[in-house]
């Protein structure tokens, strides 16, 4: 298998080449003025396939940024595997903190990356991470044949939250029908220890609007006498939580899987320093729900939290305002077992519950999203593992990511398959802030991880 190794040494100006030229276009899906540029990122990743020799090479319109899709079918015995990947990118701004031109990608070593990283938006997230997939197939096909059938869909909208990819995904469950989902949008704890998302949060995203009187009031004239709906709108988000810091709202944890004690030994033998962690953020002490650990209060458990709150008289100086309106933002992580349709109407019902009869209340409901959870018994998570052991000599730390990503769950829901969060990203490599790069190592090393993948799939597959 050192095959492997030695096409990547032999390639990899090459690969860099290639992979620069598809940095190079700034394909900012959130602004219309680079509406050609994400076409002309498709049209490439289309040339790219059609290289590889893959078949139904196509650029599938949608209402937004198209979505390019490829496969190649070689024995419909063997698995396969659907690859996702996204080639949009986050905007620029600020401009004035780039060190260089943010689409002209150069390499530069630094403390962490001392082989040297590459530097440009999307360097990471996820040209870079995406392209390792076209290059571990170009070594398949090349050195050998393809282990599995692959198939690949990449999407142009997944910075903006893609919108079009739940109905193109709804729209062909038979032509994307998989074994397996494999993703490189995410990342590993460091440079040589590698780990795996096997867990994301879902969420739920509402507002409260509380109303008192018609209009704002004189304090003077009416302050004692009426119900201000900011001191209601403090009290009711005060009682959501408890003293131990669990949320009140009946039912709320109904449904939530709790992880077995080996499964959370695991989990917190990822390495994690509290005090790096309070340090990091300036804190004087940690909080949260008695009896879990901070990490497992960022991933396994879930919470609500005020994410803006607003009303009365903010502006400079005094003006004694008794006010008509008050309002809040309040989202909840959600773990896996919590529907977060459920969770609305748990949350929506339990507002109007403690609302006191004298003001009028309002809940909005804004967007939401499952939580998703990848068992790590399963031949894709032991495939994995025995990918990372070939290439970093560790097996990965199965970790659980407190953020979202709601396409994950969609996948699961509707082709029925679970995906493999396979990431060699670092936290320090600033995606989607001013001088995003990637590792240079990061990059080679996911070509070889993924490529070895393949081979272990299949083979666990067929036994
Ligand atoms: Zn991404």
């Amino acid at each position: 298998m050192d095959k492997i190794k030695d096409y990547i040494e032999s390639n990899k100006e090459r690969f860099l080449d290639e992979l620069f030229e598809l940095i190079s276009i700034p394909s900012v899906s959130a602004k219309q003025e680079h509406k050609k540029d994400l076409r002309k990122t498709a049209e490439l990743l289309k040339n790219h396939f059609v290289k590889l020799g893959l078949n139904n090479c196509e650029i599938h319109e949608t209402k937004g940024h198209p979505i390019v899709y490829a496969d190649k079918i070689i024995d419909k015995t063997l698995p396969t595997i659907l690859i996702y990947g996204h080639y949009d990118v986050q905007p620029i701004d600020p401009i004035e903190l780039w060190d260089q031109d943010p689409f002209k990608p150069y390499i530069k070593k630094t403390s962490i990356h001392p082989e040297g990283a590459i530097f440009a938006r999307g360097a990471c997230d996820d040209k870079g991470q995406m392209f390792m997939h076209l290059k571990a197939i170009e070594i398949m096909v090349n050195s050998d044949q393809l282990p599995c059938n692959v198939k690949l869909m990449i999407e142009g909208e997944e910075e903006v939250g893609s919108d079009n990819l739940e109905l193109f995904v709804k729209n062909n469950r038979e032509k994307l029908s998989n074994d397996i989902i494999l993703v490189s949008d995410t990342g590993m704890i460091s440079k040589t220890i590698p780990s795996i998302t096997t867990g994301l949060r879902g969420l739920s995203y509402m507002e409260v609007e509380i109303t008192g009187p018609n209009r704002d009031l004189h304090s003077g004239h009416y302050g004692g006498t009426v119900a201000n709906p900011i001191n209601v709108l403090s009290k009711m988000i005060e009682s959501l939580h408890d003293s131990n810091n669990k949320i009140t709202i009946p039912g709320f944890y109904d449904n939530v899987i709790e992880m077995s004690f080996s499964e959370r030994e695991r989990l917190n033998s990822a390495p994690f320093e509290i005090k790096d962690f309070k340090n990091s953020i300036g804190l004087k002490k940690e909080h949260g729900e008695i009896g879990y650990t901070t990490i497992e209060r960022q991933s396994i458990r879930p919470s609500l939290d005020v994410n803006g709150i607003w009303g009365g008289y903010t502006g400079q100086g005094a003006k004694t305002v008794l006010p008509s309106k008050a309002h809040a933002k309040i989202s909840m992580r959600l773990v896996p077992g919590q529907n977060w349709k459920r969770i609305n109407k748990l949350f929506t019902k339990h507002i109007k519950k403690i609302a006191p009869k004298s003001v009028y209340v309002n809940v909005i409901e804004h967007h939401g999203g499952q939580p998703y959870v990848a068992p790590i018994d399963t031949i894709g998570f032991k495939a994995a593992s025995k990918a990372y052991l070939d290439v970093f000599g560790l097996e990965p730390i199965p970790t659980r990511d407190g953020g979202s990503i709601p396409i994950i769950a969609l996948f699961e829901q509707e082709l029925k398959s679970k995906t493999i969060l396979m990431g060699f990203g670092l936290d320090t490599d600033a995606i989607h802030s001013p001088n995003e790069h990637f590792g240079l190592s990061n990059f080679f090393n996911g070509i070889e991880t993924i490529t070895k993948f393949h081979y272990h799939f299949r083979n666990l597959f067929k036994d």
